[in-house]
């Protein structure tokens, strides 16, 4: 039998290409947030707690496209969207279409625990973050005004046709930036948690919703089996309720390693048609850890009770699609 180790923090930053210019920050930033939940853990805190913090660190920093440094939309606007579950209640918080929340991190937890609902979007997330005075802040960074006018450009000039994502992704992946933030967690009392947070896909339409803050989509957590959370193309998520997958393989009996190469795989075999890009992280109920990812990168870190030190890289376990 498996010895279980715990507490154990898994954090993301995204999948996609982390090309020089941020990939040392980009490591920096989930070391950052790996500690500062794994800190909570260690003061005999909750799953929950870890990840919603660990998330908040990293929607702070503009590295990654959540809170701060989010992508902007077709309008060049920000629309972002978080979500968070306990897995030992199976309750669960979501707010979306978010123009200026600090950390939608804190208001999908406002609406787990304060309200009986599990998703929350727009007006009526603005009221609550309102009601609980959330902190506020623009986010609008010059690095994300710059992808934006290169994506941008290459629309106006008719390289492609806003067709439909998928095909528009595949002709210039680069231009794509999937940096999405996530966290999974393991604490001293057996209870996971995961949770996700995003600007969305990069010149979305506006009003669109990803995989980030559906439940069983772009995360979900279960004192059953495990935790998991998604980045990359959510509605290839959305499509295969892939972090909801990846727990049902780790409750057959997978390790978390092994339920994330799966997932991935199934990604490959059945959405082999369209740009398919994905990464997912994973933590079980006896402590070991899972990342694997299609995308060309997956920026990421892990902290278990042997390693003191946040272990972190820009790659996981790669699975590229069957020949
Ligand atoms: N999954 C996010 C979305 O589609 C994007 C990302 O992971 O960066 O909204």
């Amino acid at each position: 039998m498996f010895k279980v180790q715990k507490p154990v923090i898994v954090v993301h930053g995204g999948a996609g290409a982390w090309y020089p210019e941020r990939s040392q920050s980009g490591l920096e930033g989930v070391k950052k947030a790996a500690d500062v939940g794994f800190e909570i853990l260690k003061r005999d805190g909750e799953a929950v707690d870890a990840v919603v913090e660990a998330v908040a660190i990293m929607e702070d920093d503009d590295s990654f496209n959540a809170g701060y440094g989010s992508s902007l939309n077709l309008e060049k606007r920000v629309e972002m969207e978080a979500s968070v579950m306990d897995g030992k209640t199976l309750k669960a918080g979501a707010a979306g279409l978010l123009k200026d929340i600090k950390n939608p991190i804190h208001l999908a937890r406002i609406v787990m625990d304060k309200t009986d609902h599990v998703f929350v979007v727009g007006e009526g997330a603005d009221k609550l973050a309102r009601m609980f005075n959330l902190e506020r802040r623009k986010p609008f960074t010059k690095l994300r005004l710059k992808y934006y006018e290169k994506q941008k450009k290459l629309l106006v000039e008719g390289k492609f046709k806003l067709l439909k994502l998928a095909s528009l992704v595949k002709k210039c992946p680069d231009f794509f930036e999937l940096d999405t933030v996530g966290a999974v967690a393991l604490d001293k009392n057996g209870n996971v948690a995961a949770a996700t947070s995003t600007g969305g896909f990069p010149l979305k339409i506006p009003g669109r919703i990803g995989d980030s803050p559906l439940i069983g989509c772009g995360n979900y957590a279960d004192n059953r089996c495990g935790a998991c959370s998604a980045t990359g193309v959510g509605e290839i998520a959305i499509r295969l309720v892939l972090a909801k997958t990846v727990c049902n393989f780790m409750e057959s009996g997978m390790p978390a390693q092994h339920a994330v190469e799966q997932a991935i795989t199934l990604v490959n075999k059945r959405l082999n048609d369209v740009y398919n890009s994905m990464g997912l992280i994973a933590v079980d109920v006896y402590g070991r850890v899972g990342a694997a990812h299609n995308s060309p990168n997956l920026c990421w870190a892990y902290i278990t009770p042997e390693k003191s030190k946040p272990i972190a890289s820009l790659t996981a376990k790669l699975v590229k699609t069957p020949p």
